[in-house]
């Protein structure tokens, strides 16, 4: 176990503190890191004396922006937890995240001023950063920090995205930022003189660590969108301004359906990461066909969160994978029993390794369900590995169902019907039916301008792809689907 780790925004201020940490794309605005160093460390003296202290917790409800990283250095510097919230949920969802965190403080962006006020009775005290902030943290003392973290320290908590359901905070320990910033960093050759882009919302472990963490510590820039704009993104990647970014396959999906899609030259981009979901094998060919090499990656809020990624190199040749395990990530494929299955046999997916989150917030319950008794995290994800080493998602063992006695797993059958000229995306759960048990339902998200074929035709397209027990037995044509903010269906609302 690594004893300690250096303040990263103290280091980075005395190694080349006039190079520029993060810049926002929409205003301008940019800060160097030994700007961001000091903010950090004034806004750690803000905190203090707003009656803060180490250990305790400080929610956050806040577009992307500077002041969000300054904050999270800052309770790195005095030892206070850090709780980004979900700006798309009303009060009446964050208000059982605070019951369970239980902040000292909520700070809030202008944005999301109504949902903060809406709040103000369920946390002690408020703070929003559009009205006095900036001049009451830079009256504040420098607080210098403790120049040391504990490496098992708790940094940030961040609520799970719920595609099942009830959110649990997952622990983030300096560790963990440590190991994903080796883990992502040297597979996709980050460097200091790199610029990463920064889009995916903060209360989701991509938008702070796929890449900007890594970024931060190893010295290069970051460009802040507050959002996902296709038409911004693609000048930036016009003008040669962005090497590296990670996004969800959603944001690939609209790229790809972008009229200028065909026309930026989209390889002054270096390196493309995507994860989070299925990524549909018919987007990697559309992006191949463009001369780019989009790597899969897969992990999950827990691992820290990447623990598998594509090598460029095999992307064609390895179409469907999310490539092999990362360099500090523990990965086992479990039976039933219990124990690693044979060789291309499916099971589901463990790991382990010091990315590995310790558990979850004042949940000792969901974290002794999510361990095994020695240790491995328990993914609930159905994978295979094949024989060059390579991994497969199969599907989630939650969202399997059984169709007259057979496994049908709806990722299988997704990525099929996404292949489908008609339709752009599609969701398969398991309805009950007298005969089968179970079958197939399928929601269907058309192209735009395409009309839902008919069943007749959708049946016999499957049956052409697909054994006949996965065919969904319905089709239902959808206006759009029930997504997180990282843009995943959520199925337990289908
Ligand atoms: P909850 O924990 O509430 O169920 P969630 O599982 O969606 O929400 P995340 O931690 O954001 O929360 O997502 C992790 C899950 O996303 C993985 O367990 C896996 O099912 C899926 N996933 C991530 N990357 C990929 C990928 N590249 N291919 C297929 N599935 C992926």
């Amino acid at each position: 176990m690594i004893p300690c780790i250096f303040d990263i925004t103290a280091k980075r201020a005395e190694l080349a503190g006039s190079d520029i940490a993060l810049e926002e794309v929409a205003s301008g605005r940019t800060v160097t890191y030994a700007g961001l160093d000091e903010r950090a460390a004034r806004a750690a003296g803000l905190l203090l004396s707003l009656g803060i202290g180490a250990g305790d917790r400080v929610a956050i409800l806040c577009r992307n922006r500077i002041e969000f990283f300054e904050l999270l250095f800052a309770c790195a510097k005095m030892g206070a937890i850090l709780v980004p919230l979900n700006w798309r949920m009303p009060a009446a969802e964050i208000r059982p995240l605070l019951a369970d965190c239980t902040p000292g403080l909520l700070i809030f962006g202008e944005d999301d001023a109504g949902v903060a006020a809406e709040l103000a009775a369920d946390v002690p005290a408020l703070l929003g950063l559009d009205v006095g902030y900036v001049d009451q943290r830079d009256q504040s003392p420098c607080h210098p920090g403790r120049r040391q973290w504990p490496a098992d320290g708790i940094w940030y908590l961040l609520y799970t995205s719920g595609t099942t359901g009830k959110p649990k905070a997952v622990i983030y320990t300096f560790t963990m930022a440590m190991v994903n910033y080796i883990n992502i960093s040297q597979p996709i050759g980050l460097t200091g003189r790199d610029t990463t882009l920064n889009f995916l919302p903060l209360f989701h472990t991509a938008g702070i660590n796929l890449h900007t963490l890594p970024t931060l510590i190893v010295g290069g820039r970051v460009l802040i969108m507050p959002g996902f704009d296709a038409d911004v993104m693609l000048d930036l990647v016009a003008a040669g301004r962005i090497d590296a970014m990670f996004g969800v396959p959603a944001v690939y999906q609209m790229l790809a359906m972008h009229p200028r899609f065909a026309s930026v030259d989209l390889t002054r981009l270096r390196s493309w990461g995507c994860g989070g979901a299925p990524l549909p094998d018919l987007l990697v060919q559309r992006f191949l066909e463009r001369g780019v090499r989009v790597c899969n990656g897969m992990g999950m809020t827990e691992t820290g969160p990447t623990a598998f990624i594509m090598d460029p190199n095999r992307v064609a040749e390895k179409i469907g994978s999310v490539g092999k395990p990362q360099v500090l990530a523990g990965i086992r494929i479990v039976g039933p029993d219990g124990l690693d299955v044979e060789p291309g046999q499916a099971g589901e997916l463990w790991f382990g390794g010091p990315g590995i989150t310790p558990g979850y917030w004042n949940r000792p319950d969901a974290t002794a369900a999510a361990f095994s008794a020695d240790g491995w995290l328990k993914s609930g994800d159905l994978a295979r590995c094949d024989a060059d080493g390579f991994y497969y998602i199969v599907g989630r063992i939650k969202e399997m169902f059984i169709s007259g006695g057979e496994n049908v797993y709806p990722a299988e059958v997704e990525n099929v019907l996404a292949q489908h000229p008609a339709i752009l995306e599609a969701a398969v759960i398991g309805i009950p039916d007298e005969k089968w048990g179970e079958v197939g339902q399928a929601h269907i998200l058309l192209r735009p301008g395409q009309t839902l074929p008919s069943t007749e035709d959708l049946t016999r397209y499957c049956r052409e792809r697909l054994a006949p027990f996965k065919v969904p037995k319905r089709f239902v044509a959808v206006a759009d689907f029930p997504r997180t903010a990282a843009g995943k269906v959520q199925k337990h609302r289908l």
